[in-house]
């Protein structure tokens, strides 16, 4: 009862990449930077497995970005000249990469990642990927001149990286859309068609969150431009329930989501966010209990995952490892308290 996890990723130590950013350019290259890539997994790996958690990731150390890691071994890319152009709906600027002939994958993407954490965790591993609606919000097209195409295009790669990844004995795949909360019409019409074609044949238990973004200054700011209450979830969340997606992470605590709207997510796992990433507040287990207590309110308790609301990439190492000890305390007490 009450599995805990995180959403996805975790800060890059400094002896690896630049701290506390989004964008973070590495320390170093070749063989040097593989290693210390490595060795930051396993450092992370430690970290979840003595904080207490039940899944456990690789923590994202591998990829630059939770998007461009994936898009860089894709053919068909160009990587060299990338345009500044305004994504989530123009909520802020980033480079990107353009999409200019056909696509297809170079070879394996997280192979080296996935197998490396796999042989050094026992516990559940999750594993995560960007969504197609997510990658084709987050590249230039020049191509396809149709987002929908493109985005089966990127599906049918993420589909072939998935299916490798479980054969590599990941437990969970995650795919990330938070592009599902920007464009929900979108993703109701064939943003969740898409992400199925992603999880086509899978046998491993699949998820996909959906949140408000990364705890950086232009989501913060957007956020308080939604109003008193977040509602976008209503769209999406009926769409989700009707499809073969296992699981559903969403923001809960200190977010604007009205609670009963997990509700709509019937028969699905649901992990719901008891820690604010936006905040280096560290929660309380009381806190986290509390936010799991409301959460049950709509959540069946055998379908309820403890999780964070989004990565924790751009926080301090310091912060985040308090907020896993917390997530793992929480959730503990969360069992004391409702498991009658
Ligand atoms: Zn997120």
């Amino acid at each position: 009862m009450f599995d805990t996890a995180i959403a996805g990723s975790l800060p890059k130590p400094s002896w690896l990449a630049e701290t506390e950013k989004l964008w973070p350019q590495w320390k170093t290259q070749g063989p040097e930077l593989q290693q210390a890539k490595a060795d930051a997994t396993l450092l992370w790996i430690k970290a979840q497995e003595d904080a207490g958690l039940d899944v456990i990731g690789d923590g994202e150390q591998a990829r630059q970005h939770f998007v461009h890691g994936f898009v860089e071994q894709v053919e068909g890319i160009d990587f060299e000249h990338k345009v500044t152009m305004g994504i989530r709906n123009n909520r802020y600027d980033a480079q990107v990469p353009q999409v200019v002939a056909p696509l297809r994958l170079k070879g394996r993407v997280h192979a080296f990642e996935a197998q490396l954490a796999r042989k050094h965790t026992k516990k559940k591993l999750k594993f995560t990927l960007p969504g197609p609606m997510t990658i084709v919000d987050t590249v230039a097209d020049r191509f396809y001149g149709d987002k929908v195409k493109m985005a089966m295009a990127f599906a049918e790669l993420l589909n072939q990286e998935a299916l490798a990844l479980q054969a590599d004995g990941v437990d969970i795949i995650q795919f990330d859309e938070p592009a599902f909360n920007v464009y929900m019409q979108d993703a109701a019409d064939w943003g969740v068609a898409a992400l199925e074609v992603a999880a086509r044949g899978l046998t491993c238990t699949t998820a996909v969150h959906i949140c408000y973004g990364y705890g950086i200054k232009a989501n913060v700011d957007w956020k308080q431009t939604l109003g008193e209450e977040w509602r976008q979830y209503e769209q999406v969340f009926p769409a989700l329930a009707k499809s073969s997606i296992q699981q559903v992470s969403l923001e809960c605590f200190h977010s604007h989501v009205p609670p009963e709207l997990m509700q709509l997510l019937v028969g699905k796992d649901v992990m719901v966010g008891v820690i604010d990433v936006a905040s280096d507040v560290i929660e309380t287990p009381e806190q986290v209990a509390d936010t799991i207590g409301l959460a049950l309110k709509y959540v069946p308790k055998n379908h309820l995952i403890a999780c964070t609301n989004c990565g924790l990439a751009p926080m301090s190492r310091e912060v985040a490892m308090a907020k896993l000890e917390a997530l793992a305390q929480g959730a503990a007490l969360a069992r004391q308290r409702y498991s009658v």
